[in-house]
């Protein structure tokens, strides 16, 4: 069995203020710490896997804000895992990246470690939205980045925005779009902004001190958005992410397919073999139980057939492309068209899925409006 590995840094300069990820202050001695339990883990894992349970298709550094690390880790971890794993031919290794959090010598370091594939935190190209989102950088930091990682030997780019943001209209979006597709990455990502609970931001606006983007706007964004980006020869291949021919994220496809992966990390999730589980979110819960060379997972849980056709149904409508019906039929020996008949009938109807040449999708009418969708295969 192929699997992603996902690899959870959580550490961040400063909480920006949308964030409800799990992420800690950075201080010198939590990241050795972090790094010596990280290691650990992988050992641990290397071990205990079968050989063929090892083969890995991706690697992804996530967070938190993985290039706080210092210089060095990057080649630290993936020697490690290296040394635990075997990574096939042509192995995507992602990392994320925020323009604040970036230097030249930094990302040469990510080059020699074996990284292929940068994804960079843009958000937006106006500061007084960043300054909105709370983060750490400028507009002109995040095209410095660009043009370092560039310089670095960076041909496999990633930049992730965000729309929706309070007082950004479609005019910033449009600007913004203009923006990042002149500087030709190679893969787009464009989120609509959720405001989560008890973020500082929601807060803000539930308090009436700042107002929320009107929901109009927003999906007005988001067809531009899927409209502009074709234009100029991205393929819109999941809700919000575009990318140039040959450059869709392998790593994320894995989970829209709903195939393995094993998170490594404080807080990281693992779907191996139908049991999903998650490591201990707290730093200090990991890096114990890791000294005692005990699993860092807290909570574990196997998957019943239901739940594994749910999820794929939901996570497969994500891709444009939609559900493989035949696939679905393969690994489960039952049609997706007769366990859903009920909700497949009563979305067609309202428009907001179709099925042709043997998968299941969002119509363009239905993309907006995806949640409504998911919440009737949950
Ligand atoms: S950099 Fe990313 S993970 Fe860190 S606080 Fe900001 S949004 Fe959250």
């Amino acid at each position: 069995m192929s699997i992603g590995l996902y690899i959870h840094v959580p550490f961040c300069i400063k909480k920006c203020l949308y964030c409800d990820f799990i992420s800690y202050p950075l201080s010198g001695r939590a990241v050795k710490s972090y790094l010596a339990s990280l290691v650990g883990e992988i050992n641990l894992y290397g071990s205990a896997l079968a050989d063929e349970d090892k083969i890995i298709t991706s690697i992804f550094f996530g967070g938190g804000t993985p290039t706080t690390l210092p210089a060095g880790s990057f080649k630290i971890v993936l020697d490690a895992v290296r040394s635990s794993f075997v990574l096939t031919a042509g192995c995507e290794v992602t990392v994320e990246a925020n323009p604040g959090a970036i230097d030249g010598a930094g990302l040469a370091g990510l080059r020699q470690a074996g990284v292929n594939r940068l994804s960079i935190g843009v958000q937006s190209f106006h500061d007084r939205l960043l300054h909105v989102l709370g983060r750490v950088h400028s507009a002109e930091q995040a095209v410095q980045a660009v043009q370092l990682a560039r310089k670095a030997g960076f041909d496999n780019l990633n930049l992730d925005f965000i729309f929706g943001i309070p007082g950004q209209t479609n005019h910033d979006w449009r600007e913004t779009l203009h923006q990042a597709v002149e500087m030709a990455p190679e893969h787009i990502a464009a989120y609509g902004l959720q405001l989560e609970e008890g973020t500082p931001l929601a807060q803000a606006v539930e308090r009436g001190e700042i107002c929320a983007c009107p929901e109009e706007t927003e999906i007005t964004m988001y067809r531009d958005t899927i409209a502009f980006l074709t234009a100029h020869g991205y393929s819109h291949y999941e809700i919000s992410n575009f990318a140039g021919p040959g450059r869709q994220c392998a790593h994320n496809l894995l989970y829209w397919l709903n195939r393995p992966y094993l998170g490594l990390g404080p807080a990281a999730h693992s779907l191996i073999k139908g049991v999903r589980f998650a490591n201990d979110i707290s730093l200090a819960g990991y890096s114990a139980k890791l000294s005692r060379e005990e699993y860092p997972v807290e909570n574990k849980i196997r998957l019943s057939a239901a739940d594994e056709m749910s999820e794929t149904m939901f996570l497969g409508l994500r891709l444009t492309g939609g559900v493989d019906l035949d696939r679905f039929y393969r690994r489960f020996g039952r049609r997706a068209e007769d366990i859903y008949r009920h909700e497949i009938e009563g979305l067609s109807k309202k428009g907001l899925l179709e099925m042709s040449a043997g998968h299941l999708r969002l119509t363009a009418k239905g993309l907006p409006l995806a949640n409504i969708v998911f919440r009737e295969f949950v």
